[in-house]
């Protein structure tokens, strides 16, 4: 089976500017025939951590509401609250955040931000989906109520999957407290004694108290430890890190066993969006971003969230590296980037291990919109 994923360029001429351009491009992909009259539709996105500057502009989701709106559904914004600490831990400073980064009620044309697991995150919906990692998967109720799902993910690379895109915008981003810690549980970093000088920053931001001193050095309490991650992005002397040959491979397995269950009563009623722009080497989650890796390259849709991310990291492979990032190899056209980002993560893993729980595959053909210009 090979599945349509359909390609726009950043290219536009008088004829028609990019949001113009986006529009075309999700009718295409098949936006209309996922929704009918007064669907209840989510648009799952990531506003942004305070200070981050990488997530999807919001002229452009702004683009896609009224889109869905043209088709007479009902869309709304949404994503689930965080585990760790930062502003999207519970949904007022999340909806905040969200306003702050331009998410509002009047510039998304009226269409709400609600978020999808509540106040405190605790408001989930459990889903039956009896895999070999989780034969149940928690999720944010609002997405599980709704009738449509739209999923815009920002494409970019990521500390614990290597890059993250759709599966990742759905799996992790949909899922409750409950269920991001589920996904995380198998994964307690180390702290590399030698290289840490004290400084505190981690033992600040860890969300369960699970970090002590012994004399100047941070250690880490197993017992307490809930695997968010926070400390490996938070520590600047990259002193934290994650034993990943042991636990990265379950935790990208459990990742695409929770987008089974987001997906689980949406089949035929979802349609994924990437953007690969700003592809930032980490996660917006974080307060800031560091240069984008590569060039921006354009906008992806599909109906098959498999494929979609596969041609978006290809895409992303394909390009030769901007001087002057984190990103110190594989640098040439059709060198792994991601590779070169996070040497320890087969980002691989989470689309052959998508494809055999039959979210879709790895196969695609990449359809190109061609650039509208006047006839001279
Ligand atoms: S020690 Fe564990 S719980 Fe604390 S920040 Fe690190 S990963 Fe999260
Ligand atoms: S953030 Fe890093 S350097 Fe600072 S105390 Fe923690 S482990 Fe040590």
């Amino acid at each position: 089976m090979t599945a349509d994923v359909f390609f726009m360029d950043l290219e536009t001429t008088s004829k028609e500017n990019l949001p113009q351009k986006l529009t075309r491009l999700v009718k295409r992909a098949g936006l209309k025939n996922i929704l009918v009259n007064n669907d209840l539709t989510a648009v799952k996105i990531h506003f942004g951590e305070q200070g981050n500057t990488a997530y999807i502009r919001p002229v452009f989701i702004r683009k896609i509401i009224q889109t869905i709106k043209k088709y007479k559904a009902s869309p709304f914004l949404t994503d689930a609250n965080t585990l760790y600490v930062g502003t999207r831990s519970n949904s007022v400073s999340h909806i905040h955040t969200a306003i702050e980064n331009g998410f509002s009620y009047s510039s998304m044309d009226t269409a709400p931000i609600i978020i999808a697991d509540g106040l405190m995150g605790k408001s989930e919906t459990k889903i039956n989906v009896n895999q070999k990692n989780c034969s149940n998967v928690f999720i944010g109720s609002e997405v599980v109520n709704a009738n449509a799902l739209v999923s815009v993910a920002h494409f970019k690379g990521h500390e614990l999957s290597g890059f993250g895109g759709t599966l990742k915008n759905i799996g992790m981003g949909c899922a409750s407290r409950r269920g991001k810690l589920d996904m995380h549980s198998n994964v307690c970093p180390k702290i590399k004694r030698k290289t840490c000088i004290g400084c505190g920053e981690c033992e600040k931001h860890c969300p369960s108290g699970a970090i002590n001193f012994k004399g100047k050095k941070a250690y880490i309490n197993k017992n307490k430890c809930i695997g968010c991650g926070e400390c490996i992005v938070r520590c600047p002397t990259e002193s934290v890190n994650i034993n990943w040959n042991q636990t990265v491979p379950v935790f990208l397995e459990k990742m695409m066993e929770y987008t089974l269950g987001v997906l689980k009563n949406k089949k035929e009623k979802s349609l994924f969006i990437n953007f690969i722009t700003d592809i930032s080497p980490k996660c917006d989650c974080l307060s800031y971003n560091q240069s984008p890796i590569v060039n921006n390259i354009g906008v992806l849709a599909s109906k098959d969230p498999v494929a979609i991310d596969q041609a978006s990291a290809d895409l992303v492979n394909q390009q030769e590296a901007l001087p002057g990032t984190i990103l110190e190899t594989n640098l040439k056209p059709g060198e792994d980037k991601f590779k070169g980002l996070y040497p320890d993560v087969d980002w691989e893993h989470q689309l052959d291990y998508a494809q055999k729980i039959g979210l879709g595959t790895r196969k695609y053909r990449l359809v190109k919109l061609k650039t509208l210009s006047y006839k001279k």
